[in-house]
């Protein structure tokens, strides 16, 4: 019986780096509240992605969740124009601020929000852009600004598969009014659980400040109707830790990344994932959309088979996030018709540093031995 390959595999710095980090907690007993682990590895990421301002969080979800919080839209301005092809989270952070989500297809290239699509969609009652990354493909997002300039909109990036991810030289974090990045156990680069906020402008950094720490403003004072979303020292102490060794995670995920092409590219009825040359990829994910038809099998049939070898793949993104059955009722999937033609035939095959090539080329093998069956 042969090992259980999933999907990716949490990468972890060398145990005795983390544990004489956090020695030092044992003497301070400061666990979290913006401590001395929290600051240092706050002032670390700005450096790596040379952006100007960044605050830290306990997830993903809630650096989305507040950074539209703390917009503070006009009256009357709901509308937040984005797309279904993603997590949960995108579109839950937008109908949990009371918001409503309109959906815009995506592109068929990379995934991205398609920017033809966009104007459309405005509306006087539109107040933000919150497009996203898809596996560290960036949007468009010189259209994208364009669009937010004309129509006075602001742009939350979900950013969250894009760590050390560049277009034309300058890090996903520099994009928007506020890029959001996930540093969950599952990612590129990871903090256990965690999460931040990218933006340039201070006043807002100080309502993200406070809006994951209750809205406190003061020692008697509590002026916003806050979350509670601080990272802790533990995480902070992880993401220091993993920052050392990020970029040789990159480096050991293209490897594998570039074996997966060699094995993939030019079957007839797949579709692969390439960068263009002004991409500096993460090598997040690896996604393979099957068109059966050409194939000779469907997305469903190679989900199962792979399974049958131990090896779990996603199904990432599906279902959209329009057709959940928590919004029964309330969109219409077949206004994203792109969206829905990816997310029946997509599956993201295991990537990760550690994966081993003879590994990917088994995965390959078993999925190639399904054409025509
Ligand atoms: C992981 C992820 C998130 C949420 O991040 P968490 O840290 O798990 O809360 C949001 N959006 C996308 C696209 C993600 O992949």
């Amino acid at each position: 019986m042969s090992k259980n390959i999933l999907v990716t595999q949490s990468s972890m710095p060398p145990l005795d780096e983390y544990v004489d980090l956090i020695k030092d907690i044992w003497q301070s007993r400061w666990l979290t509240n913006m401590g001395k682990f929290h600051k240092e590895f706050q002032a670390q990421l700005k450096e790596y992605f040379n952006a100007e301002n960044v605050e830290l969080f306990t997830n993903g979800h809630m650096a989305l969740e507040l950074a539209l919080q703390a917009m503070n839209f006009q009256r009357g301005r709901t509308e937040v124009i984005t797309t279904p092809f993603t997590f949960a989270s995108t579109t839950h952070a937008i109908v949990r601020n009371n918001l409503t989500p309109v959906f815009c297809d995506i592109n068929s290239n990379d995934y991205t929000i398609d920017v033809n699509k966009i104007e459309s969609l405005i509306t006087d009652r539109t107040c933000a852009i919150m497009p996203v990354h898809v596996y560290g493909n960036v949007c468009n997002v010189e259209e994208i600004d364009r669009l937010a300039k004309k129509y006075d909109l602001k742009v939350i990036y979900d950013a969250a598969h894009t760590f050390g991810v560049k277009y034309k030289g300058v890090s996903t974090a520099n994009f928007g009014d506020v890029s959001c990045f996930s540093f969950h156990a599952t990612k590129v680069f990871h903090t256990i659980e965690g999460g931040a906020a990218f933006f340039k402008n201070e006043n807002l950094g100080r309502k993200l400040y406070h809006l994951k720490n209750f809205g406190i403003t003061g020692p008697e004072t509590v002026d916003g109707i806050g979350a509670n979303a601080k990272m802790n020292e533990f995480c902070a102490a992880m993401g220091i830790c993993n920052l050392r060794h990020v970029d040789e995670e990159i480096a050991k995920r293209k490897i594998v990344y570039d074996r997966y092409i060699e094995n993939l590219s030019d079957v007839d009825g797949l579709k692969l994932n390439k960068f263009t040359n002004d991409i500096k990829p993460n090598y997040a994910y690896f996604p393979v959309v099957f068109d059966e038809k050409v194939f000779g099998a469907s997305r469903n049939e190679i989900f199962d088979r792979l399974a049958e070898n131990q090896i779990k793949v996603r199904k990432y993104f599906y279902p959209l996030t329009n057709s959940f059955e928590c919004f029964h009722g309330m969109f219409d999937v077949s206004k994203t018709p792109v969206a829905l033609h990816i997310s029946n035939r997509v599956l993201t095959l295991p990537l990760y540093g550690e994966l081993a090539l003879d590994d990917v080329d088994r995965i390959c093998e078993i999925i190639l031995n399904c054409r025509g069956k």
